[in-house]
């Protein structure tokens, strides 16, 4: 259902997501885990059609997104980190009539419409009340409600459960399972049990790099304390990343310039015994000129990447 082929996108200096590639089926709940600044939100803009790309393609049911913005839009419901904070004067019946409306539909098939979105989202009791005075639980079912309207395939929900208590995280929670029977659904978090809980498949980002795609269970064990390999080489950071990316060593690495002609690099071994990956990390990075000072293996713990 989506293909996205080489996408980066750059706020100036800063690379926010770098070269990234998966595809997505559909009928699945997929997770987008990763750190804060890891580029959930810039990833889900961009598929979603509110954020251009700085090179890369998306395609959505074989529709380019950049090409097609509103046919593709109308096969998107989103709903954005934050709720715009202009509906916050409005009831959520109003609101949703006003998101329809924006959306091109109306009349009966509308009201039918936020009927059955209301129901689904269980937000039945407090459609009358203003948002403002609804509590942080109904005020995100409000920001689902408004991505489901005019029958969208795939749903972009980004850190729906921020700041949400443990009961309205777990009531949520059934809410997005509920909805992945009928729809296909991205959703981001920064918890690895939070994505547990919920998807089949889960990305994970590490400073806008994809280091991983596999099922919940599998990520489990890659994110465990494991071994890791630690070097410094000299090189340019970009040089480095090239190598790291072109033979595909390990999916978990991340590299800091050190500022010298050096850049630390350090990698997870996914796989118990490393010296194999420690053996055929010094000899590429050797045979391609970057001469290694510095090489070790350390415990990575859980959670660093
Ligand atoms: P996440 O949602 O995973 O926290 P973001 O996609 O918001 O990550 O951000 C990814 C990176 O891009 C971060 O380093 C962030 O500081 C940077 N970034 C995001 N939006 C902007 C922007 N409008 N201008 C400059 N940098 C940005
Ligand atoms: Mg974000």
């Amino acid at each position: 259902m989506i293909t996205v082929n080489h996408l980066t996108k750059c706020y100036g200096n800063c690379i926010a997501v770098d070269d990234l590639s998966f595809e997505i089926q559909d009928g699945h709940i997929y997770g987008v885990l990763g750190s804060s600044g890891a580029g959930k939100s810039t990833i889900m803009n961009i598929i979603a059609g509110c954020l251009p790309a700085t090179k890369g393609w998306v395609y959505i049911d074989g529709c380019d997104i950049f090409n097609n913005p509103m046919a593709v839009r109308r096969l998107i419901g989103y709903f954005p980190e934050h709720l715009p904070l202009l509906c916050m004067n409005d009831t959520p019946t109003e609101y949703l009539q006003s998101v329809g409306e924006a959306k091109g539909m109306k009349g009966a098939d509308l009201q039918k419409q936020i009927d059955s979105v209301i129901e689904l989202t269980g937000i039945g009791s407090v459609r009358k009340r203003m948002i403002s005075t609804l509590s942080k639980g109904y005020k995100q079912r409000v920001g689902v409600a408004q991505a489901l309207l005019g029958n969208p395939k795939l749903i972009v929900l980004d850190e729906p459960t921020v700041g949400l208590n443990l009961i309205q995280t777990i009531e949520f929670h059934n809410l997005i399972r509920k909805l992945g029977e009928m729809y296909t659904i991205l959703f981001s978090s920064h918890t690895f049990s939070e994505v547990q809980a919920v998807c089949e498949q889960v990305m994970l980002l590490s400073k806008g790099r994809l280091v991983a795609f596999d099922t919940p269970d599998n990520l489990g064990k890659l994110l465990k304390e494991s071994n890791g390999i630690f070097f410094r080489v000299k090189a340019e950071k970009a040089a480095a990343d090239a190598l790291m990316k072109e033979k595909e060593f390990s999916t978990v690495w991340e590299s800091t310039d050190q500022g010298d002609g050096t850049t630390s690099v350090c990698v997870k071994a996914c796989e118990d015994d490393i010296r194999e990956l420690y053996c055929r990390l010094f000899l590429s990075f050797s045979r391609n000129g970057m001469s290694i000072f510095e090489m070790t293996t350390r415990t990575i713990q859980a959670g660093q990447f």
